[in-house]
């Protein structure tokens, strides 16, 4: 056996790992002050980005204002390159060619959530309610009996995009999904979960007030046909945006938690809002991104759309934006360089949460490969389910290059699996970007009630995983 040089140089109190604790690390007055600068910042774009467009709208934004161009020219330094509002590639230039590889930091903006359906509008008692068909991995019951605002896009046929946020201003009305009293749930509570609640019952109530002609006696009113409730919506939709019944065909619209994002604990030690899976992420990738101004390598940040729902579709990860971007980037800035190449030496992290050990619920997690919350951003060196199936599984070698980066810098990190095996699993867009040959690793912080309207995530692992996207963009 031949001894290595790291054995040698190992110190003693080094043989057994020990995690470390960020609020530990990050105890300085300064540091402090950075974790809640940072908390605050993420919390007001948690509170405005509700939706991926939204998202999308801001990261392009910010790109812009940092002086990344919509224009890719042989010179240009930083492009930024969106894809039907939905999906986007921020790309800065590296002191080393591209052919040499890039750093590349991969988050999903879009999350689970409720989605109206195209004949959403109907009446039924005297109430006005919409249909609605989920998006995504959720647990039916947490979206009852809650505060909803509707957002996204009406378009009408002449193309004209109609943009729709109600719920989020106090001023503004919410809607909700209403829930069965538990006088009445004799018979519900004895049920499975899975058959308590079912999809066709998550119908939004959006009115109660009837039409009323002014032209017309109140006799006369109440004369007319039934639908007068459905009828009235319909006139306020019509004031409000312009649109009619058919023009909710071409929409996509949402429903998801209202209100902002909130410090959560008596020491406003973490935060509490809705889509940290994986606005968490896009957040720190952005804000490291932003820090990182001139990279060995060439740096790319992606933020795709359909995560949750396998990454299809156009502006998924399994789509080809991300090639397409990469050939026309590596085109003008080193033309006749082989794109293959490129995505062999690539890096990359693949940027989503974790799901934090949940002391009431000690009983999935195998407490020895699980992730805890205040101890920095989480690798994942697999994913998939039942015998690691579908999962992208990290290189060792890359691992180690990964240790190496954040060791170096000093940035706490842990390691970790998503919950007992075989009790179910998850997937992410790692293993769409393995295919091409580049490294890559699933990344980011724990969270708890994940995929639930309200996640919550510690302000130090926001800070902890901002220092290690930075640790990586920069190497
Ligand atoms: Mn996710
Ligand atoms: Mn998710």
């Amino acid at each position: 056996m031949t001894k290595n040089k790291s054995d040698a140089t190992d110190k003693k109190s080094d043989l057994a790992y020990n995690a470390r604790n960020c609020w530990d690390v990050y105890s300085s007055a300064a540091d402090r002050k950075l974790v809640n600068a940072r908390a605050d910042e993420y919390m007001r774009f948690l509170s405005t980005c509700k939706t991926e467009r939204e998202t999308i709208d801001y990261v392009l934004a910010a790109a812009e204002k940092a002086g990344f161009s919509q224009e890719l020219t042989p010179t240009t330094q930083a492009y930024v390159r969106a894809q039907r509002g939905k999906t986007i590639l921020l790309a800065r230039r590296g002191k080393r060619p591209l052919s040499e590889g890039f750093r590349l930091v991969g988050a999903h903006a879009d999350t689970p959530r409720i989605d109206l359906k195209q004949h959403p509008l109907y009446e039924d008692t005297d109430l006005g309610l919409m249909k609605t068909h989920y998006y995504g991995g959720i647990r039916k019951y947490q979206w009852l009996a809650r505060e909803l605002a509707l957002h996204g896009v009406v378009v009408k046929k002449d193309g004209t995009l109609i943009n729709v946020s109600v719920g989020e201003d106090p001023s503004e009305p919410v809607l909700t999904i209403t829930d069965l009293l538990p006088h009445l749930a004799y018979k519900q509570v004895e049920q499975k979960v899975s058959d308590a609640f079912e999809a066709e019952k998550l119908n939004a109530v959006v009115g109660h007030e009837p039409a009323f002609d002014k032209k017309d006696t109140a006799d006369e009113n109440a004369a007319k046909e039934n639908g007068r409730v459905k009828r009235h919506v319909l006139e306020l939709l019509h004031s409000r945006y312009g649109i009619n019944e058919a023009d909710l065909f071409s929409a996509e619209l949402q429903l998801v938690p209202a209100g902002p994002a909130r410090s959560v604990g008596l020491d406003s030690s973490m935060i509490g809002g809705y889509g940290h899976d994986d606005r968490s992420c896009v957040f720190a990738a952005l804000t490291a991104l932003l820090a990182e101004k001139t990279p060995e390598h060439t740096q790319l940040v992606l933020f795709w759309d359909k995560e949750e729902i396998g990454s299809e579709g156009a502006t998924g990860a399994q789509s080809y934006f991300f090639e397409y971007a990469l050939d026309e980037i590596l085109d003008s800035w080193e033309p006749g360089a082989r794109l293959s190449r490129v995505f062999e030496r690539g890096m990359a992290i693949s940027a989503d949460v974790n799901a934090a050990v949940d002391p009431d619920h000690l009983d999935v997690y195998e407490k020895r490969n699980a992730a805890y919350m205040g101890y920095g951003a989480c690798f994942n060196k697999f994913t998939g389910h039942r015998g690691k199936v579908g999962a992208n599984d990290a290189h060792p070698e890359f691992i180690a290059f990964l240790r190496n980066i954040l060791d170096e810098a000093g940035v706490p990190w842990q390691m970790a699996e998503l919950g007992k095996v075989d009790l179910g699993g998850g997937g992410t867009v790692a293993k769409f970007l393995a295919v091409y040959g580049m490294d890559v690793i699933d990344m980011g912080p724990a969270v708890l009630s994940m995929h639930s309207p309200f996640e919550v995530l510690s302000k130090v692992d926001m800070h902890a995983t901002i220092e290690a996207f930075r640790a990586f963009l920069k190497s």
